[in-house]
């Protein structure tokens, strides 16, 4: 059997609370959520990070995303706004290695949050920026 948690949810072997189910992905309930509703949006081939995933199914989870996002308000789910999250690759929190978005309900005082670094506060100068965005445009022109 796959190690892989989010193969064993989509091949029913491991149990999971679904939301919604189409060929591309399959919807269901994060196990530890942030608030009430946090859903996770997967792809049912097991792509393991985003360089691994096809543009097409990266579109197809957002657009799932973003339906849900409009379903949850009238549900009574507690959800004034969301993030939309996905953790690409162990330094940026990825735990389960199969590609999967985040859709978190959020609400005034819920307590999460992005904990950002010691130098948050220290804005670059412009001419910062702009050197990291040619940097970041020479790759992109490739
Ligand atoms: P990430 O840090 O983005 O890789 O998040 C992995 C998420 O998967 C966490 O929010 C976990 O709570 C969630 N998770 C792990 N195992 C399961 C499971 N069996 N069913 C539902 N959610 C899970
Ligand atoms: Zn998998």
């Amino acid at each position: 059997m796959t190690s892989c948690i989010f193969c064993q949810i989509i091949e029913g072997k491991a149990a999971s609370s679904k939301v919604y189910e189409d060929d591309i992905c399959l919807a269901f309930l994060d196990i530890q959520p942030v608030n009430p509703g946090h859903i996770l949006v997967v792809p049912k081939v097991h792509f393991k990070d985003l360089s691994d995933l096809p543009a097409a199914i990266g579109s197809h989870l957002f657009q799932v995303a973003q339906r849900i996002s409009f379903c949850l308000p009238k549900t009574g789910i507690r959800s004034e706004g969301f993030d939309l999250f996905l953790a690409d690759g162990e330094a940026a929190g990825q735990e389960v290695f199969h590609v999967h978005l985040h859709v978190i309900p959020r609400f005034a005082g819920d307590g999460f949050g992005f904990r950002f670094g010691p130098n948050y506060t220290d804005l670059p100068q412009r001419h910062e920026l702009d050197a990291v965005a040619a940097q970041i445009k020479e790759q992109l022109e490739q």
